[in-house]
C-alpha cells in the first residue's frame, strides 16, 4: 500500500518546483560540485555537456543533455568551461540569446589574457548577459561544505537584472554576494584567487631581514665577543635570551615602522600643500600593509612576553641568584634594598606590562569582526591615539631598561651600541616627528588640507582624484 511522503520530502519537493531550473556547461568537478549545492537548495539542474551518456559521477537528480537543449531549459546558465574551451560557445550564440551567462572561470597566472575571461565571453556572444561569479568557491568546499574561508562570492555585470538574479541564486546558496559593479571589475576578481597573501609579503620580508640582521647583532655581542676577550663560552645564551632579547627589538621597531608612514605622509602633504597627489609608490604599499606589519609586530611582543615569563625557571638565573646568596653569606654581608633599582625594575614592568595590553587592543580592533562594528570615529580612535600610547610605553619600557647604560663605555662592545638602544631609532624618530606635527602651525594647515584646501590648486589632474589614505 502507498504511504504518503514525509513532510520534508514534500516541502522539498514544492519548494524545487518554485525554483528556476539552472543549466550548467561542462559536467567537470567544479559543475558536478555547484550542480550538487544547487539540487540540495531545491534548484532543478540540467546539465549541457559533449556527451549525454549517463554517468555515475553526475549528481542525483541532475539530467545530462546536450548543450543546445539544456540552454533552452533555464534563464541562467553557468558555464563550467576552462576560458580555452570557450571558442565552442560561439556555434550556440542562437540559443544563448537573451540569456544570462554565468563565468566562473580562473586562470593559471595574473593577468593571463589581455582581457577578463568574462570579457572575453561577453565578445564571443554579444547578446548574452554576462555576469561573473563563484570564481572564487572551490568545488572542493561546495562539495565538503567547508566555506567558511570562501562564503563570498564577488559578482559583476553590465546588466543590472542579470546580477540581481546571480545574486539572488548566490544567496540561495547560503553565500553571500558581493555586488563589485560592471564587467571591467572581472579581471580584479579573477586575479582574487591567484593572490598569495599580497600584504603580508613586505612585512614577513621585512621581519625575517631585521630578525637575521638582530640575531647575528646579538651573537658577536653577546656569545663572540665574551669568547674573543674572555675565553668565555656563553653559547647557551642563543635559545633563550638572544630570542628574548630579538623579540622585544624586532616588536618596538616594527611598532614604529606602522606609525612611521603616516607621520612620513602628513609631511608630504605639508610640503606638496594638497592631499591631491599620489603618494610616491612605496609610501602607498607601505601604508597598505601597516595591518600586517603592526600584527607581525604583536607576535614578536607575545613571545617576548612567553620568554619573559620562564626567565626564573632559567637554570642559568638560579644558578647566578644561589651564587650570590652564597657569596653574600660567604662574606657575612647583607646588601641592602637599592630604591633606586626596585623603582626603575618595577617601572620597567609596569610600562612594558601597560604597552602590551594596548598593543594587544590594537590587535583586537585589527579584526574584521571588531573593527566591522566600531564606527570610523572609533576606529581611528583606537588605531591613532591608543596605538601612540602604545607606542609610548613600549619605547619608555626600553628606555628604562637600558637607559642607564647610555654613557657607560663599557656597554660598547667593538663600539657597537646594545641592541636596545638600535631599537630606540625608530620608534624616538616617530615620536619626535609626531610631536612636532602637533604644533598648532604645523596642524592646522595639515588639517585643512586634509579637508581639502590645496596651497597652488592645479586642476584638472588625472589623478587629482585619487584620495591619498592620510595618516592615522
Ligand atoms: P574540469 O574538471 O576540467 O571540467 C571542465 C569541463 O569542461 C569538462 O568536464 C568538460 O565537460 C568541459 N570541456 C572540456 N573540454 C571542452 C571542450 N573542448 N569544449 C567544450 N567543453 C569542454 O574543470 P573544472 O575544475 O570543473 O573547472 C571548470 C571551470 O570552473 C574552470 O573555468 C575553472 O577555472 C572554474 N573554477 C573551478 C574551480 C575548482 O575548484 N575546480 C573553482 C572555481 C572556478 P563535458 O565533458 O561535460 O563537456
Amino acid at each position: 500500500m502507498a504511504t504518503a511522503p514525509p513532510a520534508s520530502m514534500a516541502l522539498a519537493a514544492s519548494t524545487a518546483s518554485k525554483r528556476d531550473t539552472i543549466c550548467i556547461f561542462g559536467t567537470g568537478d567544479f559543475g558536478r560540485a555547484l550542480a550538487q549545492k544547487l539540487i540540495q537548495s531545491g534548484y532543478p539542474v540540467v546539465f549541457g555537456s559533449r556527451s549525454t551518456k549517463p554517468s555515475s559521477l553526475v549528481p542525483r537528480g541532475a539530467e545530462v543533455l546536450s548543450h543546445v537543449e539544456a540552454a533552452q531549459k533555464a534563464a541562467i546558465i553557468i558555464v563550467a568551461v576552462q576560458r580555452q574551451h570557450y571558442s565552442f560557445l560561439s556555434s550556440l550564440a542562437e540559443a544563448l540569446q537573451g540569456k544570462v551567462l554565468v563565468d566562473v572561470s580562473n586562470n593559471l597566472k595574473i593577468d593571463q589574457y589581455p582581457e577578463s575571461n568574462a570579457q572575453y565571453l561577453a565578445q564571443l556572444l554579444p547578446d548574452a548577459k554576462v555576469v561573473k561569479a563563484f570564481n572564487t568557491v572551490s568545488a572542493w568546499a561546495l562539495q565538503s561544505g567547508t566555506l567558511d574561508a570562501s562564503r563570498q562570492v564577488f559578482v559583476c555585470g553590465d546588466d543590472a537584472e542579470a546580477k540581481r538574479m546571480v545574486m539572488e541564486l548566490v544567496r540561495a546558496l547560503g553565500l553571500t554576494p558581493l555586488d563589485q559593479g560592471s564587467l571591467l571589475a572581472a579581471r580584479q576578481i579573477e586575479n582574487y584567487p591567484l593572490q598569495l597573501f599580497p600584504m603580508w609579503r613586505f612585512p614577513i620580508l621585512l621581519s625575517l631581514s631585521l630578525t637575521i640582521f638582530f640575531f647575528l647583532y646579538c651573537l658577536a655581542l653577546d656569545v663572540i665577543y665574551p669568547y674573543v676577550y674572555r675565553k668565555q663560552d656563553l653559547s647557551f645564551l642563543i635559545a633563550v635570551s638572544i630570542p628574548n632579547k630579538v623579540c622585544p627589538v624586532l616588536a618596538l621597531v616594527l611598532l614604529g615602522l606602522v606609525y612611521l608612514p603616516g607621520v612620513l605622509a602628513a609631511i608630504l602633504q605639508l610640503w606638496r600643500g594638497t592631499k591631491y597627489r599620489r603618494f610616491p609608490g612605496w609610501l602607498d604599499r607601505w601604508m597598505l600593509c601597516r595591518k600586517q606589519l603592526g600584527l607581525v609586530a604583536l607576535a614578536f611582543a607575545s613571545v617576548h612576553v612567553l620568554y619573559t615569563l620562564v626567565i626564573p625557571i632559567r637554570s642559568y638565573i638560579r644558578w647566578r641568584t644561589s651564587s650570590q646568596i652564597v657569596s653574600q653569606a660567604l662574606s657575612n654581608r647583607t646588601q641592602p634594598l637599592d630604591t633606586t633599582n626596585a623603582w626603575l625594575s618595577d617601572s620597567y614592568l609596569a610600562l612594558g606590562i601597560l604597552g602590551f595590553f594596548f598593543f594587544v587592543l590594537l590587535g583586537i580592533t585589527s579584526l574584521p569582526s571588531v573593527s566591522n562594528s566600531v564606527n570610523w570615529r572609533e576606529f581611528r580612535f583606537v588605531q591613532s591615539k591608543l596605538g601612540y600610547l602604545a607606542l609610548v610605553l613600549c619605547t619608555a619600557h626600553t628606555l628604562v631598561y637600558g637607559g642607564k647604560w647610555f654613557l657607560v663605555p663599557s656597554s660598547y662592545k667593538w663600539c657597537l651600541p646594545p641592541i636596545y638602544m638600535l631599537s630606540l631609532v625608530v620608534p624616538c624618530a616617530v615620536l619626535v616627528l609626531k610631536f612636532v606635527l602637533v604644533f598648532p602651525c604645523l596642524d592646522k594647515p595639515l588639517t585643512q588640507i586634509r579637508q581639502g584646501w590645496e596651497r597652488n590648486p592645479q586642476r584638472p589632474e588625472p589623478s587629482h582624484l585619487i584620495i591619498n589614505k592620510s595618516a592615522v
